[in-house]
């Protein structure tokens, strides 16, 4: 199942070949194609309702597809919960609006997946916590509940809980969106140095100096298909599209 990125002499972290999901009978993605490299950071832009959210919560199961391949580090992604475990374990994943646990410390957020799916022990796990609560810049708040937090500490928070697992890749789903203006910028900037760090990362965000400082490539869905894809510079300044145009026209 490795063949792929055998041939291109690259190892691909994630591949989606004509992947397709419906909602009931509404055909939410219609075929997905889709190739990241390690290392790679993709922004995924476009309307609301085009699919975005659909497709990354494809990409750790959180929503099934119906047709085509998912694979994840050469894994394939299928009823095998075998596989499914595997791929989870190397997928993180930040939402919109941080999906902590509310009942636990910041710490125990960070500690409760390494502890109980990875079977690390609870000192590691701590010590590991600390480390990452400190790359976010937070390390001060361990001990405190998510609801004494400001929003943008709180994404912090899901971001360093997500790193906790050693993941290989990271999906983003509009990280920034619930945020007030003031706190965007922190957690831009703990993305932007998980991205300089090599992270592969697939952000859905349409923070597009975020997608010009960092991304390899930005794609563009619409009406649950990707529409166009280019290297930043272009994507901006030579749109093909009529949809990216007005799309972009919008937002800039
Ligand atoms: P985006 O993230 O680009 O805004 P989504 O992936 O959230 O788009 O949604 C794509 C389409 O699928 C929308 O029309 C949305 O209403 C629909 N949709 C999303 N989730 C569900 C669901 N659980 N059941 C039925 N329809 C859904
Ligand atoms: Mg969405």
């Amino acid at each position: 199942m490795t063949d792929a990125a055998s041939n291109t002499g690259e190892q691909l972290m994630i591949e989606l070949r004509d992947m397709n999901k419906w909602y009931g009978e509404f055909h939410v993605l219609k075929n997905i194609n889709l190739k990241v490299k390690k290392g790679e950071r993709i922004v995924i832009c476009g309307p609301s309702g085009s699919g975005k959210s659909t497709m990354i919560r494809c990409i750790n199961r959180l929503e099934e597809h119906q047709r085509g391949d998912i694979l994840v580090n050469g894994v394939p992604l299928t009823h095998d919960i075998k596989n499914i475990e595997t791929i989870r374990k190397d997928v993180g994943m930040v939402f919109q609006h941080f999906n902590l646990f509310p009942h636990l410390t910041v710490l125990e957020n960070c500690v409760l997946a390494p502890i109980w799916v990875k079977k690390i022990p609870r000192k590691e796990a701590e010590a590991t916590a600390m480390k990452y609560l400190e790359r976010v810049k937070i390390p001060e708040q361990a001990k405190k509940y998510p609801g004494q937090l400001s929003g943008g500490q709180q994404q912090r928070v899901a971001i360093a809980r997500s790193l906790c697992m050693n993941p290989d890749v990271m999906l983003f789903d509009e990280p920034t969106s619930a945020l007030d203006p003031e706190m965007i910028k922190e957690v831009l900037d703990v993305m932007i140095e998980l991205a300089r760090e090599g992270m592969t990362m697939l952000c859905v965000t349409h923070e597009m100096g975020f997608a010009k400082t960092v991304a390899d490539r930005v794609i563009f869905m619409a009406d649950g298909q990707i529409v166009e894809e280019n290297e930043p510079h272009e994507f901006f300044n030579n749109p093909q599209h009529e949809r990216t145009k007005l799309f972009l026209s919008q937002i800039i």
